[in-house]
């Protein structure tokens, strides 16, 4: 182990890539307080129990990803393998379901921690945005996230990702299907993976969307869920076709759409984007009718979806979107021996005036002081010192055009300020 190595599976945001990530922070915040959304934060560690009520003991992620750990105290703890449940026991613990419903909530770049085989897009700590909704039941709530998704990623710069759709039903209508399945599936088994054979018993509706091409084959006859929709479900299942119809979301139905997460109902969806390495989920979700109750809450609908930062970025990547890069500061002043307490009330005024500045803590001569201006992409640097200084001025150079000037100290700030407005209206 080399301890200048991140952990496997992990990564770190650079100063380089962090505008990045507030760009696509500030689409989500910006699109969700459109939609009447508030920002809520959950701890990164929870009690294991809460993982194995809400998402289920029989899932992959409990069974095989999630990091649990006993706590000092010798309390079994576990970082956050996804960002729902957490919300729903604050939103029961805080008695949320008192006030005003639904509530509608969103969380940004919440960590989640999942112990996978780390490849291409997969992380053990990866960072998601996401709604969470908690008492609406209809079908317009679920087209809404589903538009909201959308909208926070063509804000990004991301369009073409297929939508598809799909409904698993409710507990009742599910229970029956879930024995035609395996049924079905019962005289395929030896055909099928070992991760497939071993979810026949404890959860055979993850079988449908086995990556796996053997498996696939295998399955182009299963009985459909959506063929099994009791009344009710498949009520619900046309209303959110023709509310996402009527807030121009193109989709596709794909009886194939399952979620890992064992809280789902009904509504379940997925934003995939093709790359050379195979089709990318950027973002998932759907309804969880029976998760406040299972929680030891009252019987409440939840709606809600979880979308993957580093992929968005790496979909942006791929389809070639940067957001501009503003430089790390507007002006830079290099100051002259002895002229340091001087350089610094100037920058301190820059600062109060809200112009991005900085300068040199080193005692660096004036041509490194030049480079690393440079270096910052200052489009300005001001010569603090010498004869300028003695006669109330200093020397403003224009890094780009490699032109100075003199200006009295006094005119100094609304000098720059004129600059950068005019830069600005040039889009430069
Ligand atoms: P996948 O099918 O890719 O494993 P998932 O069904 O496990 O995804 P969710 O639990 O729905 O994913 O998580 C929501 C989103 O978080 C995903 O759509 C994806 O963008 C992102 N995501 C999930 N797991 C990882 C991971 N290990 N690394 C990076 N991003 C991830
Ligand atoms: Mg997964």
């Amino acid at each position: 182990m080399l301890i200048t190595q991140a952990p496997k599976g992990t990564q770190d945001v650079l100063p380089s890539q962090s505008g990045r990530w507030q760009d696509v922070e500030a689409k989500m915040r910006e699109t969700c307080h459109l939609a009447g959304f508030r920002e809520v934060r959950t701890p990164v560690f929870e009690h294991t129990e809460l993982f194995l009520r809400s998402v289920g003991d029989t899932t992959d992620v409990v069974q095989k990803e999630m990091y649990t750990f006993l706590d000092k105290g010798g309390r079994s703890v576990t970082l956050k393998p996804e960002g729902t449940a957490g919300v729903a026991r604050a939103f029961l613990e805080a008695h949320l379901e008192a006030g005003a419903l639904p509530m509608k909530m969103y969380y940004i770049s919440n960590p989640v921690f999942r112990y996978e085989k780390p490849q291409s897009g997969r992380y053990r700590e990866h960072h998601q945005l996401g709604i969470e909704v908690f008492g609406a039941k209809d079908a317009s709530c679920d087209a809404e996230g589903i538009r909201l998704a959308l909208d926070v990623l063509e804000a990004c710069g991301i369009s073409g990702l297929k939508v598809s759709i799909n409904s698993i039903g409710c507990p009742d209508c599910r229970t029956a299907y879930l024995e035609k399945l395996r049924e079905f599936l019962h005289p395929k088994l030896s055909k099928l993976c070992e991760t497939c054979r071993d979810r026949f018993e404890r959860n055979p509706l993850r079988i449908l969307d086995c990556k796996v091409p053997s498996c696939q084959a295998e399955l182009t006859d299963a009985p459909d869920m959506l063929g099994n929709l009791d009344e009710d479900c498949a009520a619900h299942f046309e209303a959110l076709k023709s509310s996402l119809a009527a807030l121009g979301v193109d989709f596709s139905v794909d009886p194939r759409i399952v979620r890992g997460l064992d809280y789902y109902t009904r509504t379940v969806f997925e934003f995939v984007s093709e790359t050379e390495s195979g089709p990318l989920t950027v973002c998932g979700g759907g309804r969880y009718d029976g998760l406040v109750k299972q929680l030891g809450g009252p019987e409440l609908p939840g709606f809600g979806f979880g979308m993957g930062v580093e992929r968005v970025l790496m979909v942006q990547d791929m389809m070639g979107v940067r957001p501009a890069e503003a430089p790390v500061a507007d002006v830079f002043l290099a100051a002259l021996p002895g002229a340091r307490l001087e350089a610094m009330k100037l920058l301190r005024a820059l600062r109060e005036a809200g112009i991005p500045s900085d300068m040199d803590h080193a005692a660096r001569s004036l041509k490194a002081q030049f480079k690393y201006a440079d270096r910052l992409g200052a489009p300005y640097l001001a010569v603090v010192g010498g004869d300028e200084l003695a006669r109330g001025a200093l020397k403003l150079r224009d890094m780009r055009l490699s032109a100075e000037e003199e200006i009295a100290v006094s005119e100094f700030i609304p000098v720059i300020l004129k600059k950068l407005a005019e830069k600005e209206g040039a889009g430069v």
